[in-house]
């Protein structure tokens, strides 16, 4: 077991890659919280992990919200002792031309995507460094990390600031063993992306096929789709590293739709 009683917070557990990561580190004997603005959902992958045998807990959390992040890590550092591993991965996806993004939508992306990032490290950190034992900050980027694609440019500017975030929080980490990387996934089959494909199939003005072939995949070495169990091994593969060596890094897993 990697991750045996390691208490690890996954911010947007409740669906897609973050519920993914969630079940990984339950069963790599991690104490998970399950930390979602929809608690329902949330409670839902708690009683999934539960039911294999598995450690969580459920906490309420808007990202955005710096009273809500503090008070949903106060809870977890009460009834589990500390936090030794965060992963910074709620988002949601909002498309439009740029002269057409109306502002308060761009606001509304920096702060999930940039302002969660942060608040969530904020609150961490002080409880890494107190425990003496560090721990392991990933944030979930995106090829859109290190590429752009039309229509998105909240999204690539919040997940391009990602990984100044991440380097800033690996040379502040350093000395107290408190490690920072970054997750850069192609495309994955999760509710975000099952949203975009009409969006992107009217505002392209192109079938909703063409819009997985030609635009999602294209790029990719065989026409897939990445898996959340593929996301996953990455955030296991950072969260169980221990030791500074890794990193400052963005790693992508894209089915070579980036190649660095
Ligand atoms: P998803 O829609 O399946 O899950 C997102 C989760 O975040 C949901 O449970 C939602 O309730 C939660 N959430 C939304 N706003 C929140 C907030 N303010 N506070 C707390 N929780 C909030 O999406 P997903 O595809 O699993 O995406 C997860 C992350 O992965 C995002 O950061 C996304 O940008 C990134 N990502 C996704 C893909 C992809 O193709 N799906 C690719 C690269 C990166």
């Amino acid at each position: 077991m990697k991750l045996k009683d390691k208490v690890c917070i996954v911010t947007g557990a409740a669906s897609g890659i973050g519920k993914q990561i969630a079940l990984t580190y339950a069963r790599e004997g991690g104490k998970v919280v399950i930390a979602d603005i929809n608690l329902q959902s949330a409670q839902a992958v708690v009683d999934e992990i539960q039911a294999a045998g598995g450690q969580a807990m459920a906490v309420t959390m808007d990202v955005t919200s710096e009273s809500e992040v503090n008070a949903a890590v106060d809870k977890v550092v009460k009834a589990w002792g500390g936090v030794d591993v965060l992963v910074s991965n709620a988002g949601v996806q909002i498309v439009h031309p740029v002269e057409e993004f109306p502002f308060a939508e761009w606001k509304k992306m920096l702060a999930i995507h940039l302002d969660g990032a942060f608040l969530t490290t904020k609150a961490c950190v002080p409880h890494m460094k107190a425990s003496g034992r560090g721990g392991s900050i990933i944030y979930m980027g995106s090829v859109h990390s290190k590429e752009a694609s039309v229509l998105k440019s909240a999204y690539v500017t919040a997940k391009h600031g990602l990984i100044g975030l991440c380097k800033t929080v690996a040379k502040e980490g350093g000395k107290h063993g408190i490690r920072a990387n970054v997750i850069c996934p192609g495309f994955v089959r999760t509710p975000l992306v099952d949203k975009q494909i009409p969006e992107q199939a009217q505002a392209l003005g192109i079938s909703e096929a063409d819009v997985i072939s030609k635009v999602m995949l294209k790029e990719t070495v065989d026409g897939e789709f990445t898996t959340v169990q593929d996301v996953a091994e990455v955030a296991l593969l950072f969260a169980g590293f221990e030791s500074n060596a890794l990193t400052g890094q963005s790693l992508v897993v894209s089915h070579g739709w980036f190649m660095q």
